[in-house]
């Protein structure tokens, strides 16, 4: 693309890039996207995608094609503990087309929104390019990005999607609120024998956790500890690590011999934080990269999907008849943010008053939480975190307009 004629440069291929790419295309605007890896197939990141994102894609007439691939739906999450089956949430009353979660890796929701995307002609992905920093014109505003190979790209506005740890909200200067949190994660994934299943499982001892997410062929394991301990329960070895699991889950202990290297095992630092600002002007910082949120309800996804929408609703109108996208970058702030400090006010909650107690614990649990009782045993409350999973709080609709017409 010319670089005088691009509208818009989003840094980052990840769900709030990559639907904001799509929708500022779909308005007629000229955006490229830079994504540093080669593909969108790489490590495990979450691959829940809630009925608030099914709702976007039904806005936008393409969820029965999403939906046809491969995946599976969780309508009620029922939660194992202490040897019992607790229902604990229910999604299926909720407003929507698709009232559940469906379960689909994130590549796949990826490669799905590229290649709509591509169909519109002011649309352009960069793979393997990596944005080093910043360019300014000569008064101080963001013009455009450095990338590693040397190249400058020009834009009238950068959004940065690059995650959490996005450079360019440091470059930008940005200023980020630290939220905390106590543990950090490893995720990995063990074939599920037959006859054994059904949904999340939840089991602690001696201060680590896990939770199992059933997967149909297998389950992905979420492995909770102290933060920061990952290199020192790493430095036991993996025998000490597998006794641990079989310890955990006594059922699965032959199909915890399949972690043979680290490698299997993925960490995840837990980060809860949020910029107290999400532009400058130039730039704007959407996902991640403006609030990293921490995986209690598997929000993370979502959230930054509706950033990206709320971003497109406000600015593709105004940029594609001309505006100065300057002024406008405060509303996504003030629009987004109340949204992501009740989410991660939550979060914070459940982190204080559940994770620690758990992480502290050293005794396994001999019966489920209150909270689990008392959701088991009155269906209609099971709504509640129905709906605040589910949909999030200030959920967005498409606003923004379809005027670029696809081309086969
Ligand atoms: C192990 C793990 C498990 C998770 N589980 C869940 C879950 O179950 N459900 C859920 O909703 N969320 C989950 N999350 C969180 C979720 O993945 C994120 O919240 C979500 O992907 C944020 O989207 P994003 O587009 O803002 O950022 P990201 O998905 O992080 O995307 C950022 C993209 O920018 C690219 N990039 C970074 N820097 C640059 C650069 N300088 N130049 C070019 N490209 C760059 C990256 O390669 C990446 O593709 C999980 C995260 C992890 C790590």
């Amino acid at each position: 693309m010319m670089q005088n004629q691009r509208d818009i440069l989003i840094v980052g291929g990840g769900p709030a890039g990559m639907m904001a790419g799509l929708l500022l295309a779909r308005a007629g605007l000229r955006v490229t996207v830079l994504e540093k890896h080669a593909d969108f197939l790489r490590d495990f990141r979450g691959d829940t995608v809630h009925p608030s994102t099914l709702e976007l894609f039904h806005q936008l007439g393409m969820l029965d094609d999403l939906l046809a691939l491969p995946h599976s739906r969780v309508d009620q999450a029922l939660i194992h503990i202490a040897g019992r089956q607790m229902k604990a949430i229910d999604f299926r009353h909720l407003p929507v087309a698709a009232p559940y979660i469906a379960m689909m890796p994130q590549w796949d929701l990826l490669d799905f929104i590229a290649a709509r995307a591509k169909q519109y002609p002011g649309f352009e992905l960069l793979m393997q390019t990596e944005a080093v920093d910043l360019c300014y014109d000569e008064a101080e505003r963001v013009s455009g990005v450095e990338t590693r190979d040397g190249r400058i790209l020009h834009a009238k506005l950068i959004i940065a999607a690059d995650g959490r740890r996005s450079v360019l909200r440091g470059k930008a200067e940005l200023p980020l609120q630290n939220i905390g949190a106590p543990m950090d994660v490893f995720w990995f994934r063990i074939d599920k024998p037959e006859g054994y299943g059904g949904d999340v499982f939840a089991t602690v001892q001696s201060g680590r956790f896990m939770v199992m997410i059933d997967r149909r062929d297998y389950y992905q394991c979420a492995f909770v500890f102290n933060k920061g301990q990952a290199a020192a329960v790493q430095a036991e070895g993996l025998d000490a690590f597998r006794a641990t699991l079989r310890s955990l889950v006594p059922d699965l202990s032959a199909e915890f011999d399949q972690l043979s290297h680290w490698d299997q095992v993925k960490t995840l630092e837990v980060t809860l934080d949020r910029l107290t600002r999400w532009h400058r002007p130039g730039l704007l910082a959407i996902g991640d990269a403006a609030h990293a949120m921490s995986p209690i309800g598997g929000v993370g996804i979502n959230i930054a999907v509706q950033d990206a929408v709320a971003a497109a609703n406000i600015l593709a109108g105004p940029m594609a008849s001309g505006e100065d996208p300057d002024p406008l970058l405060a509303q996504v702030y003030t629009r987004r943010i109340k949204s992501v400090r009740r989410m991660q006010a939550l979060q914070k909650f459940a982190q204080d008053n559940m994770i620690a107690p758990l992480l502290r614990r050293t005794e396994p649990i001999k019966r489920p939480f209150l909270i689990l009782r008392v959701l088991n045993r009155v269906p209609w409350l099971r709504r509640l975190p129905g709906r605040v999973v589910g949909l999030g709080f200030g959920r967005e609709d498409i606003r923004s307009p379809e005027v670029a017409s696809v081309t086969e």
